[in-house]
């Protein structure tokens, strides 16, 4: 059965929202444990719209700030630059927001002189005793192996010479990696994320390579390397959901059969060629089968196993650090993208999209460009989020969606954090030392 989504009432109050016996502030996104009774009594309050939900607020000793008027934007400097090393790929995923890696454009591959440039902006605007971060993409980075070992060590040279700590991790399909990547992964201390879309049937129909072959075989033999390094490489799995993978509890488990210890999902809203993106009543079955999935997780973890499933410990890690969002991510605030014609863009999605340009390596990223759109994209100038209580935790989703295919997946994004909600409430009553190593 597909379930209903929970709509947002228009007449509903946005000032706060009640999920079991769990209150979240809107604006601040601070949590309050209710009654059972307190809790009935402020959902009814809460559908009767602001005022009868500020005498129930006031009845009970809490009071909902005044919705923020749009901030100042701070530009903050670039901590983490995404290198498009590659705009070509050896796969043909259907759906890919890079439209089979060149972006549209010519296959091609980014030249060191842009690398280098790229890389010397980064550590310069690093302050000494700073971190900064370096991720690979493409395309299929790998296929761009040498730029890659040649951009770590010039990083690894810059960062020691102006004592800043530098990360690198690395988004790929797998199917180039080799004993020798890895150790080289390991040594340097890389997250590398593996995109994966199931089991072997599953994967196969969404990620076939150029001749239409499937690539899980391969796949799944290349990242046995990886595998064996233990946690010297900070390995995990990321599934795109389209309509042909909705069973997402299968999808994860499978793919953690393989090994992974940590797998991520994110549903399919814009894709170049629309092929593969979500609508409608999928949504509903993707709730569904997200919830089955971290019932899932949270009874593996009650009986003392665990469950590779990611999404759910990042929303209970999200809820409980309780950092009101502005923006739904860091893109032009503090990452940005490079591409191998040496543009600056707002992130990796936004290459080659003048939605999303950020100047170039020639006269550095530019302030303004990244101010202006921060600007445009606060959570306080989208609507509908002004109106919608799930704001401060969602920051009005990924600007690249947002801005290619509106916002379709609110009704989902409200239910996913309305069952975060829940489970925190329960986590913490049951396992409060599971919060204690995350901060
Ligand atoms: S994008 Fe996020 S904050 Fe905006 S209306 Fe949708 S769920 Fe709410
Ligand atoms: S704009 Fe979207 S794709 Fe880009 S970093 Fe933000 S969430 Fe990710």
């Amino acid at each position: 059965m597909t379930p209903v989504l929970p709509r947002q009432d228009a007449r509903a109050s946005a000032l706060a929202h009640v999920a079991g016996d769990v209150l979240l502030m809107a604006e601040t996104a601070a949590i309050f444990g209710l009654s059972a009774n307190d809790a009935a009594q402020m959902r009814r309050a809460l559908r009767a719209g602001d005022a009868a939900a500020r005498v129930e607020l006031a009845r009970i000793g809490l009071e909902a700030p005044a919705q923020a008027p749009p901030p100042r934007v701070d530009v903050h400097p670039v901590r983490a630059l995404a290198l498009t090393v590659s705009q070509t790929c050896n796969l043909a995923c259907g759906y890919c927001y890079a439209a089979g890696g060149n972006f549209g454009g010519a296959d091609t591959h980014m030249g060191w002189e842009v690398a280098s440039k790229a890389i010397d902006q980064l550590i310069a605007g690093t302050v000494p005793g700073g971190g900064a971060k370096i991720a690979f993409m493409g395309g299929e980075p790998m296929v761009a192996r040498e730029l890659i070992r040649r951009s770590v060590a010039h990083a690894d040279k810059l960062g020691a010479a102006r004592a800043v700590r530098v990360g690198y991790s690395l988004t790929t399909n797998g199917t180039l990696i080799t004993p020798e990547d890895a150790e080289f992964f390991a040594r340097h201390r890389f997250a590398v994320t593996v995109s994966l879309d199931g089991g072997k049937d599953v994967n196969d129909r969404l990620r076939p390579d150029r001749v239409g072959k499937g690539s899980f075989d391969r796949v799944a033999r290349r990242i046995a390397p990886l595998l064996a390094q233990g946690d010297r490489i900070q390995l995990g799995a990321r599934v795109t959901v389209t309509p042909l993978n909705l069973d997402v509890r299968r999808v994860v488990e499978d793919i953690g059969a393989l090994g992974f210890a940590s797998v991520g999902v994110a549903p399919m809203i814009s894709s170049p060629t629309g092929k593969g993106a979500l609508s409608g009543a999928a949504f509903g079955q993707l709730l569904e089968a997200m919830i089955a999935c971290g019932d899932a997780w949270l009874a593996a973890l009650r009986a003392g196993r665990t469950h590779p499933f990611a999404n759910l410990a990042t929303v209970l890690e999200e809820l409980h650090r309780g950092q009101p969002r502005s923006h739904g991510c860091g893109a032009a605030r503090d990452y940005l993208a490079v591409d191998a014609a040496g543009d600056y863009s707002a992130c990796h999605r936004f290459v080659r999209d003048p939605l999303g340009a950020m100047g170039n390596v020639d006269n550095g990223p530019d302030i303004d460009a990244r101010a202006s759109f921060l600007d445009a994209r606060t959570v306080e100038r989208q609507d509908p989020c002004q109106s919608c209580w799930a704001r401060r935790l969602c920051g009005g989703g990924c600007h690249q969606e947002v801005l290619h295919a509106g916002r379709p997946a609110c009704d989902f994004v409200r239910g996913w954090l309305d069952y975060g909600l829940r489970v925190y409430a329960q986590m913490r009553a049951e396992r409060p030392e599971w919060f204690d190593v995350r901060g």
